[in-house]
């Protein structure tokens, strides 16, 4: 491996936590801080609090190669959330750095308003042929949010051009996360981040999510009932994530994908999360049978190199907003970096490797085997109260018996300290690996697991109420 390639030099004297460096430290003069130290008075982490930020022993990478990464004191650590749900293939993949370098003697960005750049048509040629959408056109920006953001401006201003003015209302799901920003916040679930910015975001009309059984007959019912004013439904389809990994079955997001088609009601498809393989076909819309209108794409998309997002759409959407130059049917909407060069030199290559390293079939192959290992050994623990899992995508449900006892965070703090990354929702705890993981450091990932849980609650279930460690 390349441990001895990163940590043969000499490292840095701040690299190390001044807390456990008590040698160096009664030589020098003043305590040279630590990195978390440097980072906890400086950076701003996203959905964190940081007044606890440092207690909860974060890590700071310094570098990383396959499915690891590695810390500034040189700990290593199977990335059991792929960065946040963006890596596939792993990190330092000799081929993507390869397309960025090459890339880089090109150009790394140009403006996609109004103008255009040869490695993003390449890109969308590519993306054309292998999305679920009809004669797809490609709008680029740089964050799922965004790309979320687009489709709903979109979706609306379809409407306002075909001279429809009652369809502005979406219909979206409970449990539902698609982005921070305001309009994807609107459509998300007040209930799984806080409710302060409810006074900023637009109403919607909401149906319950896969959470409840009966979810489909409910939202086909309400498409329905709401029809006439419905500008579309948007949904992440098969699995909503955020939400806690709930899955639903593929014929009762067809049944809604009809229920939409039927009643003219445009259908977008939030694939942020699960495209790019995700689920173990490219997309989790054809095991649903799903063409939607819209489809939004982000964080695999460069293989979790870089920030890109894109909003595709069908034909007969775009076409709505062909008119004279600066007329009204425009969309005028654009972000300075969307369709980055260097971003899509990566996206690229990434979707020429998913398919020549059969990236799908070792999804498929080891979601198996990570389904056999968790129903043999995490399920049966009185402290498990749920396993979901579509492909590899899991979420581990404990039963605590408070959430005060926050036994997701202290599990995966427990993981982390065994030398995998984990970051929970609430009281589940995510399991994200990298789709090239290997089925040994599946093995590994939840040998981990168990043992932090058995760490946490002590073997105990959520009748009992275990507290401290
Ligand atoms: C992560 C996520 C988003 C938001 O993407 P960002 O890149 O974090 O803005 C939107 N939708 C879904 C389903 C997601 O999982």
């Amino acid at each position: 491996m390349a441990r001895t390639g990163i940590f043969g030099r000499a490292m840095k004297p701040w690299s190390r936590r001044s807390t456990r460096d008590a040698g160096s430290a009664r030589m020098a003069l003043v305590t040279v801080p630590s990195w978390v130290e440097r980072d906890a008075a400086i950076v701003w982490h996203g959905f964190t609090q940081m007044a606890a930020y440092a207690d909860g022993s974060p890590i700071i990478v310094e570098a990383g190669s396959g499915r690891e990464l590695v810390d500034t004191e040189g700990n290593h650590f199977l990335d059991g959330i792929s960065s946040l749900w963006v890596n596939t293939l792993g990190h330092r993949v000799p081929e993507l750095d390869a397309a960025l370098v090459e890339q880089l003697g090109r150009i790394a960005h140009s403006t996609m308003l109004g103008n255009g750049n040869r490695v993003v048509v390449e890109l969308a040629e590519r993306l054309a042929a292998v999305v679920p959408v009809d004669r797809p056109h490609f709008l680029f920006g740089s964050d799922g949010a965004v790309a979320v953001e687009q489709a709903l401006k979109i979706a609306f201003q379809y409407w306002v051009n075909a001279g429809d003015r009652q369809r502005r209302r979406f219909l979206v799901l409970g449990g539902a996360y698609h982005g921070d920003t305001i309009g994807a916040l609107s459509l998300g679930d007040r209930g799984v981040f806080g409710e302060v910015f409810d006074p900023l975001c637009f109403p919607v009309i909401r149906s319950p999510g896969y959470a409840d059984p009966g979810w489909a007959e409910k939202a086909c019912a309400a498409v329905e009932a709401h029809h006439n004013e419905l500008a579309a439904v948007v949904i992440e389809p098969l699995v909503q994530g955020a939400a806690g990994m709930w899955c639903a079955d593929a014929s009762d997001v067809a049944a809604l994908g009809q229920s939409c088609r039927r009643f003219g009601v445009l259908l977008v498809c939030d694939e942020v999360a699960t495209g790019f393989g995700r689920t173990g076909t490219l997309f989790a819309s054809e095991q649903c049978g799903l063409r939607p209108d819209l489809l939004c794409l982000g964080k695999g998309i460069t293989g979790g190199y870089l920030p890109m997002s894109v909003t595709v759409v069908a034909q007969p959407v775009f076409e709505a907003f062909l008119d004279r130059d600066l007329g009204p049917k425009t969309f005028f909407h654009g972000h300075s970096y969307g369709g980055n060069a260097l971003a899509a030199a990566v996206a690229l290559r990434h979707l020429e490797l998913i398919e020549k390293w059969g990236i799908l079939s070792n999804v498929v192959q080891r979601a198996g085997e990570l389904e056999a290992l968790l129903r043999r050994s995490i399920l049966p623990k009185p402290a498990v109260r749920a396993v979901r899992q579509r492909g590899l995508m899991v979420g581990v449900e404990l039963g605590a018996p408070s959430p005060e006892l926050r036994w997701g965070r202290r599990v995966c703090a427990r993981a982390v300290q065994r030398g995998v990354l984990l970051r929970p929702l609430g009281d589940t705890v995510v399991l994200m690996p990298p789709l090239t993981i290997e089925r040994a450091e599946l093995g590994h990932l939840v040998e981990v697991l168990g043992a932090a849980i058995d760490d946490v609650t002590g073997g105990q279930g959520p009748g009992e109420d275990v507290r401290g460690t």
